[in-house]
C-alpha cells in the first residue's frame, strides 16, 4: 500500500499554507495547522479499525434493497461514535444525528449497496459472496462501485467530528442510504419523512469514489455533475407471418430497425448542440426462428439529459417517431407501438449548487492543496443523491469525487492508452488507505467550514 499520494497531499498542503500566510493575520495559520494536525493524528490512530471495517464491508456486499447487515454495521459504527441512531428508516436506511449547539444543519450521505458482479480483482479480500437476489436467482456480489469506501469514510468522519466538537457548532445528520444502484433509496428515505422527523439540512454533501482520479486528489464541478436517467420500454407491434411471404405481413423487425435509425436524429438534429442528451437502445428482442416474421419486437432504452426541458423533449420525440414510423409502415391505429416510461425508476439530474460547491472547494483547496483539487467533467451517469436537493425545501447539495486509483496505475494508463477498470467493473480495485484518509479529510474539512463556530 503506497503512502505516496498522501505525502504529496501533505507537501502541497504545506505549500498552500505558506502561500496563504501572506494575506492572513499572524495567528490564523498556526490555528489552522493545529486543527489539521489533530485530524491527521486521529486519522492515523483510527485507521487500523477503519481498514478492518472496510475489509469486512468489501468481503460481504449486499444488493440494493437487501442491505440488512451492511446497514446494521454502519449503524453500530455511528452509535459507537456517539450519535443518536435510527435504523430501518425508508427500507434499510440509517440516520445518525449529532447535535452540538446553535448553527446550521449539515447532512452527509453514504450509500450502502453492492452490485451483482463477480469480483475479479485478485485482492486478498476479494468478495466471494453469493446471495439469492430478489428475483430468486443466486448471484455473486461485489462492492464494484466503491460504496464500501463511502461507508468507511462516513463513519470515520463521524468519529472525527464527534471528537472535535470544540471546533464546530450546529447539527450533523449522517445518513446511510440504501438502494442507490437502482435509484430508489434516497426517495424512500425522503418519503419516510427524513426532513420532517430529523433536523432539516441547510446543506447536503456526499462524495463518490472515482475510477480515474488518482488517490490523494478530489474532483468537483459546479452545476450539473450527473444526468437525468429515464428507463423506457417500447413494444413495436406488427402483423406476423411466414418469412417467405413478407407482403402478407407488417414486419415489426424492419419497423424496429427504422425506428432505431430515426432515434439517432433526436439528439443530432432536434436538440441544441450545447444541451447534452443520450438515447441508447440497450436491448432488442424479437422473433423465434429464421423463417417466421414475429408479431412484436421489444426494445429497452436508457435516456440521459441534464435539463427538464431536454428530458421532456426527448420522450416526446421518441413517442412521435414511434407513431410516425408505424403509420409509415401501414399499421392500423390499434397496433401503434406501446411506450412505457418507468417513472418509478427515474433518477433526476444531480445539480451541484454553485455557491455551496465553491465553499466546499475552498475548504478542500486549503486542506488538500490546490493541486490535489481538480475540476472534473460532468457525466451522463445517474446518482440519486440528487433527490436530497429536489424536495420543496430546495436544500443546496454538493457531490464531489475522491480519487481511488493507485497513481502509478493512472500514469501507466496515460502512457499506454489502456483504460483503467471503470466503476462497476469486476476488476475495479480502489487503493483503500490513501482513498479513505483523503475522503475523511475532505468531508471533515467541508464540515468544519460549513459548521464553523461564529
Ligand atoms: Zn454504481
Ligand atoms: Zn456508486
Amino acid at each position: 500500500m503506497t503512502l505516496r499520494p498522501l505525502a504529496l497531499a501533505a507537501l502541497s498542503c504545506a505549500f498552500a499554507t505558506l502561500a496563504r500566510t501572506a494575506d492572513l493575520p499572524a495567528t490564523a495559520p498556526a490555528k489552522a495547522d493545529d486543527v489539521r494536525n489533530r485530524v491527521a493524528g486521529k486519522l492515523a490512530a483510527d485507521y487500523p479499525a477503519l481498514e478492518k471495517f472496510y475489509t469486512d464491508l468489501h468481503l460481504h456486499p449486499e444488493l440494493s434493497l437487501m442491505e440488512e447487515k451492511t446497514s446494521a454495521k454502519v449503524a453500530a459504527e455511528l452509535r459507537a461514535a456517539g450519535l443518536e441512531v435510527t435504523e430501518k428508516f425508508g427500507g434499510f436506511g440509517v440516520v445518525g444525528v449529532l447535535k452540538n449547539g446553535a448553527g446550521p444543519t449539515l447532512l452527509i450521505r453514504t450509500d450502502l449497496d453492492g452490485l451483482p458482479v463477480q469480483e475479479e480483482t485478485g485482492l486478498p479480500y476479494a468478495s466471494q459472496t453469493r446471495v439469492t437476489n430478489l428475483a430468486g436467482q443466486e448471484v455473486s456480489t461485489m462492492q464494484a462501485c466503491g460504496h464500501d469506501i463511502h461507508m468507511t469514510v462516513l463513519t470515520g468522519t463521524a468519529r472525527m467530528l464527534a471528537a472535535m466538537k470544540d471546533r464546530w457548532s450546529g447539527t450533523l445528520v449522517f445518513i446511510g442510504q440504501p438502494a442507490e444502484e437502482i435509484g430508489v433509496g434516497a426517495r424512500a428515505m425522503l418519503t419516510a419523512g427524513l426532513y420532517q422527523k430529523f433536523p432539516k439540512p441547510d446543506y447536503a454533501i456526499a462524495l463518490h469514489d472515482s475510477a480515474t482520479l488518482p488517490t490523494g486528489t478530489v474532483g468537483t464541478v459546479e452545476g450539473y455533475i450527473m444526468a437525468n436517467v429515464d428507463t423506457m420500454d417500447i413494444t413495436v407491434r406488427g402483423i406476423g407471418g411466414h418469412g417467405a411471404f413478407p407482403h402478407a405481413t407488417k414486419d415489426p423487425i424492419v419497423l424496429a430497425a427504422r425506428i432505431i435509425g430515426a432515434f439517432q436524429t433526436i439528439v443530432s438534429r432536434e436538440t441544441r448542440p450545447v444541451d447534452p442528451a443520450v438515447i441508447t437502445v440497450g436491448s432488442i428482442h424479437g422473433g423465434t426462428k429464421h423463417n417466421i416474421i414475429p408479431n412484436e419486437v421489444k426494445l429497452q432504452l436508457t435516456l440521459r439529459s441534464y435539463s427538464d426541458a431536454v428530458r421532456a423533449h426527448t420522450i416526446e420525440a421518441i413517442r412521435r417517431i414511434c407513431r410516425g414510423e408505424a403509420i409509415a409502415a401501414g399499421l392500423p391505429d390499434e397496433l401503434m407501438p406501446v411506450i412505457t416510461v418507468k417513472d418509478d425508476e427515474f433518477t433526476p439530474a444531480t445539480y451541484n449548487d454553485p455557491v455551496l460547491t465553491r465553499r466546499v472547494r475552498g475548504a478542500l483547496d486549503r486542506w488538500l492543496g490546490k493541486d490535489n483539487v481538480r475540476t472534473i467533467d460532468p457525466e451522463m451517469g445517474g446518482e440519486d443523491f440528487s433527490e436530497f436537493g429536489r424536495t420543496l425545501d430546495k436544500v443546496p447539495i454538493c457531490l464531489f469525487r475522491v480519487g481511488a486509483v493507485d497513481p502509478a496505475k493512472v500514469a501507466e494508463s496515460q502512457r499506454t492508452g489502456v483504460a483503467l477498470p471503470s466503476l462497476h467493473s469486476s476488476r475495479f480495485a480502489p487503493l483503500p488507505e490513501p482513498t479513505i484518509k483523503t475522503g475523511i479529510t475532505a468531508l471533515t474539512a467541508a464540515a468544519l467550514d460549513l459548521l464553523a463556530k461564529k
